[in-house]
């Protein structure tokens, strides 16, 4: 999820163009689409010499984080809930526990920026490693 400062407007997965008004997400584009530093003093592409656009969506927004952070309360919110419904039986508890949090994870991912993604995915993997053990190793 890549929210442009252009137009305002929130794209799915992580396009360096805005998919509603075009600004360039990963700084300043020139014609060809090489991406440059967000400077206003630029005016044309360090790589290839054409005039850079004059919009960019490029910025920091506090939104997909929020919105993952709200995404990953809700899911350990929703695992703790399965344990407690499914007190009697923790294989059914373990079951749905996965299930939310993979489908919580892939939403996650989705929003996220892709170098937190891998920070997220070696987080996931060492708790894993913490939980499961380390007895399988390849
Ligand atoms: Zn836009
Ligand atoms: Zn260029």
């Amino acid at each position: 999820m890549r929210w442009c400062k252009n137009c305002g407007k929130v794209n799915t997965e992580w396009p360096s163009r805005c998919r509603h008004c075009g600004a360039g997400l990963d700084g300043r584009l020139c014609t060809r689409g090489h991406s440059n530093p967000i400077d206003p003093r630029l005016s044309f592409c360090g790589e290839c010499g054409q005039p850079l656009e004059p919009k960019s969506g490029a910025g920091f927004s506090p939104t997909p984080y929020l919105i993952a952070l709200a995404v990953v309360i809700l899911m350990f919110l929703l695992s703790g809930l399965i344990l407690f419904i499914f007190k009697e039986d923790p294989f059914m508890a373990a079951l749905f526990a996965i299930l939310i949090l993979v489908f919580g994870l892939r939403l996650v991912f989705q929003i996220l920026p892709p170098g937190v993604r891998n920070l997220v995915r070696d987080a996931v993997n060492l708790l894993m490693r913490l939980v499961f053990g380390t007895g399988n190793k390849g």
